[in-house]
């Protein structure tokens, strides 16, 4: 009997942990289907000109130190920080992310200190004083939107100051179309109240530590990175993978699925440059592409309510421009550059959502370390008019934003790269309250896997997609056929990549 055979859907973190878990702990060979050409999914890196991209900004961290291990076994942090030789390094990097509003920085999440006020203003904050002590006294009873939520938590002012647009720019829905839920999960911590306890504790550990001579690091968090980005690290899995007999395949697109019996038995790749279609079996699939294209493809008749739901599922895209540029306007009085990693802009008049500063995630990033290298980030849907717009144009409209809030003047902007993301958030709205219909199907298909971010339809981080694949193939390896276990992973959501 020939060896047994794995595909795997996508060369996202999901996709290729599962590969490199299949080569360490069982004999199946796992074969990768990637439909773009790139590795990493919304994890890689784009290299233009030297100068490299990460889609978002990925921070590796993880409260699983299964996952923490399994990075450093790929690219181990770097043994001090500061310039490194070593190539195949993680860095270890300061992180700092404010919110810049009217005009001027905010701390995030927005704390109550002198700059605070100052940058409000004293009208505004009384305003804002007066609404929350009035929604403490009356509260709403009923909460049924995330605006309800934010209202009584914040307040209304604070919750137009801070909240309404920033959430509106993410999902494209206003926020009283939002479950409340969505915030009880993601805000969990944040209140008035934590934000009054930071104050006093900030006073408290600022007088600590100038006690003990120990000024500012102790304050700062920190953050691994791989050297070269995200991507780095999945290119490297990559090697791995096909150093161990492994097989990744570019540009082949899932798309139609054979399920026959409570088995998939093959699927249709087909080549997105050439059109040609191949059918291809196994005996376990892995799927990380969007649970809703992967249902949209099953050959079989499916329950018309698990069409209905998968169908209703809804996605929020993802649009990022890279701008280099001569120099910033915006200035720090202690850095060259603003030390930010990113930004929320809370600005109304711009559409940009943040704004990444590569050079400080990682000076390696960047080709010429004189020149600033910046993503912009728009949160869109596939098809509006952000979307449309040509690679021009996109360009044009993110440096006209960038000017308009002071960021730079237009003459500096010196060269520029777009890349759209489809399907970067999938969204717990639409008919996402009924996902456990679709979720029922999917696990009574023996042989195949869900796994990862849209795979699961989950807010997932690498980490937790990771944790998927992993546990995955640890079913397989111990035959545990229930795949509750894969679903667990990620319930307790404390924790997620910042704001959006
Ligand atoms: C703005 C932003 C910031 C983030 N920040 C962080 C962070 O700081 N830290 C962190 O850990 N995580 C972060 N994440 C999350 C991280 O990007 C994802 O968790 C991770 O990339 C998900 O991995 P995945 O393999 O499940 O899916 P993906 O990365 O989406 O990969 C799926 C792959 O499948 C391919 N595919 C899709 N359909 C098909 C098909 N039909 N056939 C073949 N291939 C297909 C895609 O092209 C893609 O390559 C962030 C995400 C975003 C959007």
């Amino acid at each position: 009997m020939g060896k047994k055979s794995a595909i795997i859907i996508g060369a996202g973190p999901a996709g290729l942990t599962a590969a490199y878990e299949l080569l360490l702990h069982t004999d199946i060979k796992p074969v990768i289907y990637e439909q773009s050409e790139m590795l990493g999914g919304i994890s890689q890196t784009v290299n233009y000109k030297g100068n490299r991209m990460d889609i978002g900004g990925h921070r590796f961290f993880s409260k699983s130190d299964r996952v923490m291990q399994w990075w450093f076994r790929i690219l181990p942090p770097q043994e001090s920080e500061g310039e490194t030789p070593e190539e195949k390094v993680m860095l270890i990097r300061n992180r700092l992310s404010r919110i810049y509003y009217l005009r001027s920085f905010f701390d995030y999440p927005i704390s109550l200190n002198a700059t605070t006020v100052r940058n409000l203003g004293l009208w505004r904050m009384f305003k804002i004083g007066v609404s929350y002590i009035y929604i403490r006294l009356f509260p709403i009873r009923d909460e049924k939107s995330l605006e309800d939520f934010l209202i009584n938590r914040f307040g209304k002012e604070l919750y137009l100051t801070f909240f309404k647009d920033y959430t509106e720019k993410v999902w494209g829905v206003p926020c009283h179309r939002i479950k409340p839920e969505w915030g009880a999960q993601r805000i969990k911590g944040l209140s008035i109240s934590t934000v009054l306890w930071n104050a006093v504790k900030k006073i408290f550990v600022k007088e600590r530590d100038i006690a003990q001579k120990n000024t500012e690091t102790s304050l700062i968090e920190k953050f691994l990175y791989p050297k070269y980005g995200p991507g780095q690290m999945w290119e490297e899995v990559a090697r791995i993978i096909r150093q161990k007999g492994g097989e990744i395949y570019f540009n082949k697109k899932a798309v139609a699925f054979e399920n026959v019996d409570k088995r998939l038995q093959s699927i249709v790749v087909e080549d997105v440059k050439t059109g040609d279609k191949q059918q291809i079996s196994a005996d376990y699939f892995f799927s990380s592409m969007p649970v809703k294209d992967l249902i949209a493809g099953m050959m079989n008749r499916l329950p018309a309510k698990v069409l209905e739901v998968a169908n209703g599922l809804m996605y929020r895209d993802f649009i990022t421009v890279g701008l280099l540029i001569k120099r910033l306007k915006v200035k720090h009085p202690r850095y060259s550059l603003i030390p930010d990693n990113w930004i929320y802009v809370q600005e109304r008049d711009v559409k940009v959502g943040r704004l990444q500063i590569f050079n400080n995630w990682s000076p390696y990033l960047v080709k010429d370390p004189s020149k600033v290298w910046l993503g912009m980030e728009y949160f869109c849907a596939e098809g509006d008019n952000l979307w449309n717009m040509t690679n021009e144009e996109m360009k044009k409209f993110a440096v006209r934003e960038l000017v308009k809030i002071g960021f730079i003047e237009e003459q500096d902007a010196l060269d520029g790269l777009v890349v759209r993301m489809p399907k970067t958030y999938p969204a717990y709205f639409g008919s996402y309250d009924e996902f456990e219909v679709v979720k029922n199907y999917l696990n009574s298909i023996e042989n195949l896997f869900p796994v990862g971010r849209n795979g699961m339809h989950r807010y997932n981080n690498q980490d937790h997609s990771m944790l998927t694949a992993m546990v995955a193939v640890e079913n397989i390896k111990n035959g545990i056929v229930d795949k509750e276990n894969i679903w667990d992973v990620n319930t307790e959501q404390s924790y997620h990549e910042e704001k959006s």
